[in-house]
């Protein structure tokens, strides 16, 4: 049988979160399975109050501090959502400084679509948000959901530098801001990110692109 299954497992005398795939299985299989997650207080969250609470409403929120430079199906839900052009919704959403040296950053600390502690355009969200949680994860997993989050932001990229959204890497990068672009640079050219810039949704996305062979 097909799909995407969530298991506890042990590494290296750690508990930790592990995913088991059995193709063919896309991302939306995969952010199905994971979403759970969030609402689960069974599992250890690090900052959750007690360490066992709901994402929603948490007061030390990821949201506050993350780096988001969202996949390419996000970005097009968000500008659509907001029913902006894309020009318009990287100008008002993006963070200017992170635009002069070719990446696009949301704007952050907090992050801009955060309001009273909650996500403001949860169901669009970007693949990096619904990923993240403070929990510790097994070692091929968190590379799994590491290199599907950055090849959606790969793609990103390369749209917003075909569509002239952002202009070509100025000075200026922070050696953070150099990781990201040595980062997306490595998965340009991947079939995962030739996938994230077919498609219009998660479920045109075949997670063989990103598991190891
Ligand atoms: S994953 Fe984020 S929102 Fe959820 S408990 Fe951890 S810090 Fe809070
Ligand atoms: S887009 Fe939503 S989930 Fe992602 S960092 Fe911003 S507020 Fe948090």
């Amino acid at each position: 049988m097909s799909g995407v299954e969530v298991y506890h497992g042990h590494e290296d005398g750690q508990a930790g979160l592990g995913i088991k795939v059995v193709l063919p299985a896309t991302v939306q299989d995969l952010l199905d399975a994971w979403q759970p997650l969030c609402d689960d207080q069974t599992i250890f969250k690090q900052y959750a109050r007690g360490h066992h609470a709901l994402c929603k409403g948490c007061q030390r929120n990821c949201c506050a501090t993350a780096y988001v430079i969202p996949d390419l199906v996000s970005f097009r839900r968000m500008a659509e959502m907001l029913g902006m052009a894309y020009d318009d919704f990287v100008a008002r959403y993006f963070q200017a400084e992170k635009l002069a040296v070719g990446l696009l950053r949301m704007v952050p600390e907090p992050c801009i679509f955060l309001q009273d502690n909650i996500c403001s355009i949860y169901p669009v969200r970007s693949l990096i948000c619904r990923f993240y949680l403070c929990t510790p994860l097994l070692g091929r997993t968190e590379q799994l959901i590491y290199k599907i989050a950055w090849s959606g932001a790969a793609a990103t990229q390369i749209f917003a530098q075909q569509q002239g959204l952002v202009p070509a890497a100025g000075p200026g990068a922070s050696s953070f801001d150099r990781l990201f672009l040595e980062l997306l640079d490595e998965y340009r050219n991947s079939s995962g990110v030739a996938s994230f810039l077919a498609a219009r949704d998660y479920r045109d996305i075949s997670l063989h692109h990103f598991l190891e062979e």
